[in-house]
């Protein structure tokens, strides 16, 4: 299963990374994967609408727009099976901070 942008007005003849890739990478349980579908999701000409759809659906998971949602809410990244680092964690603050400083929280 593919994500799909909301936006109406898109037709189906317009090509998304996500519908051309083989993989679904969008949906792996590999964090890995889903890195790797964000950046597919750059080049992607409908990213914002499909964000602003997932975030109003509250999306149970996977990755939209270039985001990875977590039970309807963006999250820095998808952290492997298993206790975090202490690295890991500190990564993610860094990566928490510099989203709220940017706006993006
Ligand atoms: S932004 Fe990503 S998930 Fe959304 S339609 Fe484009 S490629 Fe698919």
């Amino acid at each position: 299963m593919y994500p799909v942008p909301s936006a109406p007005e898109i037709p189906g003849s317009v090509s998304l990374p996500c519908r051309d890739e083989t993989d679904d990478l969008w949906f792996s349980e590999s964090p890995a994967e889903l890195e790797q579908a964000k950046i597919l999701c750059t080049s992607c000409p409908v990213r914002r609408a499909c964000l602003t759809g997932a975030l109003e659906r509250r999306e149970f998971a996977g990755v939209w727009g270039g985001e990875i949602l977590d039970r309807g809410a963006v999250i820095a990244r998808k952290r492997p099976r298993g206790r975090p680092s202490k690295a890991d964690l500190a990564r993610d603050a860094e990566i928490a901070a510099a989203r709220q400083a940017a706006g993006v929280a």
